[in-house]
Order: C-alpha cells, then sequence, then structure tokens
C-alpha cells in the first residue's frame, strides 16, 4: 500500500524542477518494502503471489515499476513501455529515442514527479510544442519560482542496488 512520501534530502532534482532519485527512500523504505514483499512471497509492486522467496518482483515489469517509484530512469523505461512507444499526443509510435517521458501537470505546477499517473509519452515534437506553450503562459504567471536544489545534502551515488539498471541518457 502506498504511504505518503516526505521530501527527503537525498531527493534529487534535476532541471525543470524534475525528481531524478529518491536514493535514501530505496534503501529504507523502499527496502522495507522489498523484504516484506519477499517474506508474504507477494510481489511487491502488483501483489500476485510469487513463486519463492527469492525475488520480490513478479515479473520485469513490476521490477521496472517499482524501481520508477524512486528512480526516473526507470520510470522513464517503464512509462515507454507502459504506452508502447506511442506519442500520447499525436498517436504516432516512434523509436524509443525520439520519444521523451513529460510530465502531464508540470512540477512547477505542482505535478507529482515520480508518479505514473502523472507521466505521459509524448515524441519530440509535440513535446517541445508543449513546453513552448508551458513557457508563454509560465512566464505571465508572474515571476517564475525557482525552486533551489542547492541547499539539500550532497547528492548520494545512486543507483537501485539490484541487477536492472535502466538503458539511455539523461532525460532532457
Ligand atoms: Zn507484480
Ligand atoms: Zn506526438
Amino acid at each position: 500500500m502506498p504511504r505518503p512520501r516526505s521530501p527527503a534530502p537525498s531527493v534529487r532534482v534535476g532541471p525543470n524542477g524534475r525528481i531524478l532519485a529518491l536514493s535514501v527512500a530505496w534503501f529504507t523504505d523502499g527496502a522495507e518494502r522489498r523484504r516484506a514483499a519477499r517474506a508474504s512471497a507477494r510481489c511487491v509492486e502488483c501483489a500476485r503471489p510469487l513463486p519463492s522467496h527469492r525475488t520480490p518482483y513478479c515479473s520485469r515489469t513490476c521490477q521496472w515499476k517499482f524501481h520508477g517509484h524512486y528512480f526516473w530512469d526507470s520510470a522513464r523505461s517503464y512509462v515507454l513501455l507502459r504506452d508502447r512507444y506511442r506519442c500520447q499526443v499525436c498517436g504516432v509510435r516512434h523509436r524509443a529515442r525520439e520519444l521523451q517521458v513529460d510530465h502531464i501537470v508540470e512540477i512547477a505546477r505542482g505535478g507529482a514527479a515520480l508518479e505514473y499517473s502523472n507521466l505521459q509519452t509524448v515524441c519530440r515534437s509535440c513535446h517541445a510544442a508543449k513546453t513552448r506553450a508551458f513557457l508563454r503562459t509560465h512566464r505571465s504567471d508572474a515571476g517564475a519560482s525557482t525552486s533551489d536544489a542547492g541547499s539539500a545534502a550532497p547528492p548520494p551515488a545512486a543507483g537501485p542496488a539490484e541487477s536492472l539498471r535502466a538503458t539511455g541518457p539523461a532525460p532532457d
């Protein structure tokens, strides 16, 4: 069951105020959830029964999806897969490198960063059009509020401890 997550010093924020990693949460909250899932032999993501206690994931998809609650790269990979590499604006399918994962409600407007319901696959041109429109209205919103990422502790070297690493370069 999801529990409320308060912003911790481990939160690594990238350009656009995007959350890139919740590293400490992965090793605390995330580790606890994986441990409990193994103990009860139920998938940590979808709660389906597992064949053994060795892994907390029933499938690679669930593994990605679970990592994505903590790491942007994994969230991105999962969203591309979920949307079947189809731009959710124009409906055209593209190669992965032509696609970007976009926040439906921009973070600057309070959209959730690592929340699947707020993420969608868009192609480059649709994304560029959306960003232009956003900047136009955002500038007139009277003074862009810049979030300061600098006050937090230095970003810990992050990475899922388990095997899977998401592919691809840093977003945007
Ligand atoms: Zn599962
Ligand atoms: Zn498009």
